[in-house]
């Protein structure tokens, strides 16, 4: 279905980055994979991504903490492929403490790499998606971009501020063939989540998986994880035809997270 589209996934050598990478290289698009270095773990990631389907996979390396190597990633992007038409923001982070404690260095940094990566990226490929009249933007926020949780205000307010700019993404597109979409994932088991699960076990004495059923049962009322395959099939959905209409969304998968 992507056959001759070029997909950029940011932060996509793992977790739910990963799952939509390769679920765009099974719908045969050329897709670029994003980590802050390139490694040989890297490098063998992107040579069993080619073996999905027939369109080309690529590294970029850049740290999206750093402006410069988000603008030389989008030129190498077009020089070694083409123009950005679907363009994946995922890359993020989190850093737990109270408002008072929070470490303002921790604070810029969630900041940068959840919100204002996406920025440059967004500006960056817009004007390629505007002269081809097509374009696909979806951003990785989160169901902390629509409900808080206690300390975690950096990344609440990254992603609500994630999803407040691809709503006005939305708006200055609206007349064009370019969409602009939030996905908004509960918990899904990733590097990211894990840290959180064996942090709550060192600190409670109890187990890594009676952990991961109290994190799931405190917020998720399905009490199952999302996975980063159903994440991948939502990114393909809002690629196509059938959601050419749906721009300026929240796409949640929360197992109920927000409903309550
Ligand atoms: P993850 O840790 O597996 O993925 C984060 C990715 O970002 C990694 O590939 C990492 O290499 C990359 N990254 C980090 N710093 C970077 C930098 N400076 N430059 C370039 N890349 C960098 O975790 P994940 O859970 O897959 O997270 C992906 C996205 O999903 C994040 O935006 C996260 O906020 C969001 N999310 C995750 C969950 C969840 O439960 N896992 C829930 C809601 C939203």
């Amino acid at each position: 279905m992507l056959t001759g589209k070029i997909a950029v996934v940011t932060g996509s050598t793992s977790g739910i980055g990963l799952g939509i990478a390769q679920a765009f290289a099974e719908q045969n698009a050329d897709v670029v994979v994003n980590a802050r270095t390139q490694t040989p773990e890297t490098d063998a990631l992107v040579e069993q991504l080619n073996g999905l389907g027939t369109g080309r996979v690529i590294f970029a390396a850049a740290d999206l903490l750093q402006q410069t190597e988000i603008e030389a990633m989008m030129a190498k992007v077009k020089s070694d492929l083409g123009p950005v038409d679907i363009l994946v923001n995922n890359a993020g982070m989190q850093h737990v403490a109270p408002i008072e404690d929070f470490a303002p260095d921790k604070w810029d940094m969630v900041l940068s790499l959840n919100l204002t990566a996406a920025f440059h990226t967004m500006r960056l490929a817009l004007p390629d998606m505007k002269n081809k009249n097509w374009g696909r933007i979806i951003n990785v926020a989160s169901a902390h971009g629509q409900v808080a949780s206690v300390n975690k205000s950096a990344y609440v307010a990254s992603k609500h501020g994630l999803i407040g700019l691809t709503k006005v993404c939305a708006l200055e597109t609206a007349e064009s063939g370019i969409t602009a979409n939030s996905i908004c994932p509960g918990w899904v088991r990733t590097p990211l989540v894990e840290d959180q699960i064996v942090a709550r076990a060192e600190k409670s004495g109890r187990s890594v998986e009676e952990e991961a059923r109290d994190l799931l049962s405190e917020k998720q009322p399905s009490k199952q994880f999302a996975t980063p395959d159903q994440l991948g099939a939502a990114a393909v959905f809002l690629c196509s035809d059938a959601a050419s209409q749906m721009t300026g969304s929240s796409l949640t998968m929360d197992g109920g997270w927000t409903a309550v």
